[in-house]
């Protein structure tokens, strides 16, 4: 199930509007039409996702410059999440990237406040309440500055949480980084949804604590998971089989060797060497009259090989790009020489093991 909605993409990175925000803005909405149409609390909640854009964006442009890719940016209420590729291994980069959107979003505030009591210097003690003032400049300010805030708390989803386990991280190994994390982010969400409990006018604190906890447990999971995984060598899932195509075979009885094994894809050989890769893909651009006529080695093959040495992450990401779903496995020391292959299913089940470590394979 989809809870986001492509809206756009900027420098090639999708930007999706979650479904929470979608709905608080037709909530918003509804509310305005309802109260004599004050569009008042509208126009806030669209200022607010104008500058949730922002506050990602500087995650963005960090991201850019260390050369990490961007997946995509998902805007929540209370901000975004940049969803980057690589699990994260560079702890220098990881706080400069994580605490780029909260000082982006506290120096935006910053500046609107100062703009707004030069205005109206009489608002000041209204504005130092950080709650809503009806001034639309001070109220702007403040809500730039209770996302930045908000983003700095030490717990996972939040920027600050991913700062606590890169500065956790130059003393420990990522593991133990991220549980330390998780479990300040636990207690944290915890601690919030008691005072939510406890003093009258802060019930919105369960909310968030809920979402903490919730979102501390989240980013734990998928950090052990992509962590695990970028450990895990080819070697360790792949499959001993080499049986490969001779060049001088036909498309037709490549094809039939495809679908024999379930793949778009059969390794080649040519007088017992590697030759490459015949894929579904080039053999279907033949007319099908001429496939018992032409050989393999006479259309285009795919010339890739990866390391039984590789992190499965790595090799799946290959295979994502060149559309393959049998990969030839290869020693370093010996490049030409075939010693197994990696296939779609390997890594589906590698993933799953991870995931369910307890669970038997079946
Ligand atoms: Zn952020």
């Amino acid at each position: 199930m989809k809870f986001s909605f492509k809206i756009g993409s900027i420098w090639g990175i999708p930007i999706e509007l979650h479904l929470t925000f979608l709905l608080l803005i037709l909530a918003i909405f509804v509310l305005s039409l309802l109260s004599n149409l004050n569009f008042y609390f509208f126009f806030i909640i669209i200022a607010l996702f104008i500058f949730v854009v922002f506050h990602e964006l500087a995650h963005s442009i960090v991201a850019r410059r260390y050369n990490i890719k961007v997946r995509r940016i998902v805007l929540y209420p209370i901000g975004g999440v940049s969803e980057i590729e690589d699990p994260p291994n560079n702890p220098a980069q990881e706080w400069r990237m994580a605490l780029s959107g909260p000082l982006t979003s506290l120096i935006l505030g910053t500046i609107i406040l100062a703009i707004g009591l030069a205005l109206t210097p009489q608002l000041l003690p209204a504005a130092l309440t950080f709650t809503l003032t009806g001034n639309l400049i001070l109220d702007l300010a403040t809500l730039n500055i209770l996302l930045g805030l908000f983003n700095l708390i030490p717990a996972f989803p939040m920027d600050g949480g991913r700062v606590l386990r890169a500065v956790l991280a130059q003393h420990m190994n990522y593991s133990k980084a991220t549980r330390l994390s998780v479990i300040t982010g636990r207690i944290l969400g915890i601690a919030m949804v008691i005072v939510g409990f406890i003093l009258p006018g802060y019930f919105l604190l369960i909310i968030i604590g809920l979402f903490v906890y919730i979102g501390a447990n989240q980013e734990g999971q998928q950090t052990q998971l992509t962590t695990k995984l970028a450990q895990l060598q080819v070697k360790d899932i792949m499959q001993p089989d080499t049986t490969m195509l001779d060049s001088t075979q036909t498309l037709t009885e490549a094809q039939e060797h495809m679908q024999k094994n379930q793949h778009h894809n059969a390794l080649v050989q040519k007088n017992g060497a590697y030759l490459g890769i015949v894929t579904q893909n080039e053999i279907t651009k033949i007319p099908p009259q001429q496939h018992n006529l032409l050989h393999i080695e006479q259309i285009p093959l795919v010339n890739i090989v990866i390391f039984d040495d590789q992190s499965i992450l790595e090799a799946d990401k290959l295979r994502l790009k060149e559309q393959l779903d049998l990969l030839p496995v290869v020693q370093k020391q010996n490049p030409t020489q075939i010693i197994g292959t990696l296939t779609t299913k390997n890594i589906a089940q590698a993933y799953e093991k991870t995931q369910n470590p307890n669970q038997q394979p079946t």
